[in-house]
């Protein structure tokens, strides 16, 4: 079973997704976290991300077949940020249906414009451990307070470019989704273990008994 996650940036759906794949052992392919690895090396994407763009499917694409072709992992697997445009989709179906395996539920986590910017702008990263950390929802120990930053693409600019693209690209991925596969909406402004409980919920009445 393939499961895909949605939700704007700061919608919990990282926490979330982590929550699940933990739950009944699912590889968690979170594409940003992919990426910023990447980054380290690879200038040219650091740039893009930086900016709050796209990186160019091609080059994306080609990294992430490779990473998971290396791991002969094709099932079993939680999308988190990708696919997020339809071209990203059909590659992936595609790719996928080759190894004779499909993408069986997308799991939409809803929250407010207001809500992202606000829980946006209140992240810091912890360069030392790559931590993410809220200093609303999940604020830092005391004596790390210092070291921490913002993350160039959690900036104002950055915010609104990347919700851009979620409002245009990835909301028309989840109207193309709903016509032949599986969609839940979730209310992501609940507690985090009322949210987990929901999801759990779908996963147990889609899963082979
Ligand atoms: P995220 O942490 O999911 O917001 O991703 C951070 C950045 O990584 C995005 O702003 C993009 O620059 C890049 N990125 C993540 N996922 C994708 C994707 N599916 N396609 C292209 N770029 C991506």
């Amino acid at each position: 079973m393939n499961i895909i996650f949605f939700g704007p940036q700061g919608s919990g759906k990282g926490t979330q997704a982590r929550l699940l794949s933990e739950k009944y052992g699912f590889f968690y392919f979170e594409s940003g976290a992919y990426l910023r690895r990447l980054a380290l090396e690879h200038p040219d994407i650091k740039a893009i991300m930086d900016s709050g763009k796209l990186v160019p499917d091609q080059e994306f694409t080609s990294y992430l077949t490779a990473y998971l072709d290396e791991q002969n992992l094709y099932d079993g697997i939680i999308f988190d940020g990708f696919p997020r445009t339809v071209e990203q989709y059909l590659f992936l179906k595609k790719w996928l249906s080759q190894k004779k395996v499909s993408i069986d539920l997308a799991i939409v986590l809803e929250i407010s414009e207001r809500e992202t910017i606000k829980r946006l702008s209140a992240r810091r990263l912890d360069p030392e451990t790559g931590r993410i950390y809220n200093l609303i929802t999940d604020p830092p120990p005391n004596d790390i307070t210092t070291r921490l930053i913002q993350r160039d693409d959690d900036k104002p600019s950055a915010i609104s470019r990347r919700l851009a693209i979620y409002n245009v690209k990835t909301k028309e991925l989840i109207e193309y989704f709903k016509k032949n596969t599986k969609v839940i909406r979730i209310n992501g402004e609940r507690p985090i273990e009322e949210i987990h409980k929901d999801i759990i919920n779908v996963v147990e009445s889609l899963r082979p008994k």
